[in-house]
């Protein structure tokens, strides 16, 4: 979910959803969907429920756990849920963008959440606050709702149609009315979104990990332009929009989903683990131990240390705890930056030869800062190999990156940006490489991040005011 204040104008949210009908535990199942999918937002969440009477909604600040207790989930009641987790990187955070938003319009009571960004979303609100619309947050989201309230169809699966013809960009959206559960994709299916069953009844969300956590089976993923229309009657499929054509975003397989999540038939953590062997095929070199930068470089560096026969270490240690509970120091006691998350156990290092396997590298402050721990630590050579090709364009679809001049590989060569980090060696693995790993075509995904081919045009928008850089690294899996 976008925020379309002009103001914060090109902020970009990664978030999770996660919807069920028809149980009678729906709030419950949606808490603990969440909860599996907090990974996809950090900043707010919320659950609307409804009780065959109303809607009732609980939104707020903060982590699942601690925005949820026992009272607000019996509160929630119902037997159908739609719930969003949200990770939000511009100012305007606060509660009015917290998501599902709910709504009682002329066809009765209706509540949306999204992940992804709709591109067009301030020419269309602009457009609809001229025809007086009047919007009650910034976030793109409420864009969809208005045109759906404006649609002259007698349905429900009418209306989205419509609107959701107006709307360009890579999202997952789920809808819930008084008596259906809807989910739709974009027609890119640029984000992910998946059906499952859990004792009969259909869940929706965004990674299979949420099916795992409360018992469901996963059935399949909802297909690009597809709406899938839940009635306590049994499932419909729906073309949503013409020309489908998948192109996934690679970028959910190399860092952002949750390794044990299966999405488009692949699993996160087979990918990651084959990236690694390929990485280690493409860019060998003699070291004495592989380090992963963990959690998303575990598994690269797994594959990566099988592939070599190097042996692999946990030679920096990750604190989990940090994150939520972090004040921030003063500039005086600052320095100590990516130190916060991760030491270097220097026992393990000193003297060592060692290669260091991360995700990506963004703005590359990580990457120096990180190298230069594992230097003070005492290692002789420092190799770093990262399992993504160079990141050198931003995303408009949902993943938050800053504007491309901040992107180090953007502005250097590979040999710059190796001795600006301070490495011994640096290599990425090839954008051929990480199909190969994956074993799906290229042409299938989405890597404008690192090719700059834009599945949806992304004519006059431009990244502003990016993102604090310890916001932008808070959330490292
Ligand atoms: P940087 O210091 O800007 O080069 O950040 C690179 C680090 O940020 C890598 O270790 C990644 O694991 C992590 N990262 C990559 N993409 C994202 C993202 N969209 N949000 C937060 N962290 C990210």
């Amino acid at each position: 979910m976008t925020n379309c204040d002009t103001a914060n104008d090109g902020f970009h949210d990664e978030c999770g959803v996660f919807g069920v009908l028809d149980h009678p535990e729906a709030s419950n199942l949606t808490y603990l969907g969440l909860y599996a999918q907090q990974h996809r937002g950090q900043e707010s969440a919320g659950i609307v429920s409804y009780d065959g009477d109303q809607f009732i909604n609980r939104r707020g600040m903060g982590m699942v756990a601690d925005i949820f207790q026992k009272k607000d989930i019996k509160r929630l009641s119902g037997r159908l849920a739609i719930g969003h987790v949200r990770y939000s990187t511009s100012g305007e955070s606060g509660l009015r963008n917290c998501q599902p938003f709910s709504y009682e319009y002329a066809h009765g009571g209706i509540a949306m959440c999204h992940n992804g960004n709709i591109v067009n979303a301030r020419v269309l609100r602009r457009e609809l606050e001229e025809n007086g619309s009047i919007f009650q947050s910034t976030s793109d989201t409420e864009v969809l709702i208005h045109l759906v309230a404006k649609s002259s169809s007698d349905t429900t699966e009418g209306r989205l149609k419509e609107a959701v013809s107006r709307l360009e960009g890579g999202f997952s959206f789920l809808v819930l009315t008084e008596d259906k559960l809807i989910g739709l994709r974009d027609r890119n299916g640029i984000r992910p979104l998946v059906l499952g069953q859990l004792d009969g009844v259909w869940v929706l969300a965004s990674e299979t990990c949420a099916f795992d956590l409360i018992g469901a089976n996963y059935v399949r993923d909802v297909e690009p332009g597809e709406m899938v229309v839940i009635r306590k009657t049994g499932l419909e499929s729906h073309k949503l929009l013409d020309n489908p054509s998948l192109r996934f975003c690679v970028f959910e397989y190399v860092y952002f989903s949750r390794p044990d999540s299966t999405l488009e038939g692949v699993n996160v953590y087979q990918a990651r683990y084959g990236i690694g062997e390929q990485l280690a095929d493409e860019s060998p070199i003699d070291a004495d131990m592989v380090i992963p930068v963990p959690d998303s470089g575990v598994p690269p560096a797994m594959g990566f240390a099988a592939r070599s026969g190097i042996p692999l270490q946990m030679g920096l240690i990750r604190n989990h705890y940090v994150g939520r509970t972090f004040i921030e120091p003063r500039q005086s006691i600052r320095n100590f930056g990516v130190k916060l998350k991760l030491n270097a156990n220097a026992a393990m290092i000193r003297g060592k030869r060692v290669i260091l396997v991360d995700d990506s590298i963004v703005r590359g402050t990580t990457s120096r800062k990180i190298v230069e721990m594992v230097r003070a630590a005492g290692a002789s050579e420092i190799h770093l190999r990262i399992s993504s090709p160079p990141t050198r364009h931003s995303c408009f679809y949902g993943i938050d990156t800053p504007s491309d001049n901040e992107l180090i590989a953007n502005r250097m060569t590979q040999d710059e940006m190796c001795s600006a980090i301070g490495a011994d060696s640096l290599a990425f693995v090839s954008r051929d490489g990480l199909y190969r790993a994956i074993k799906r075509p290229c042409s299938v995904h989405c890597d404008a991040c690192f090719s700059g081919e834009y599945p949806v045009p992304i004519e006059g928008l431009e990244r502003k005011n990016p993102p604090s850089l310890l916001r932008f690294n808070s959330k490292k899996r």
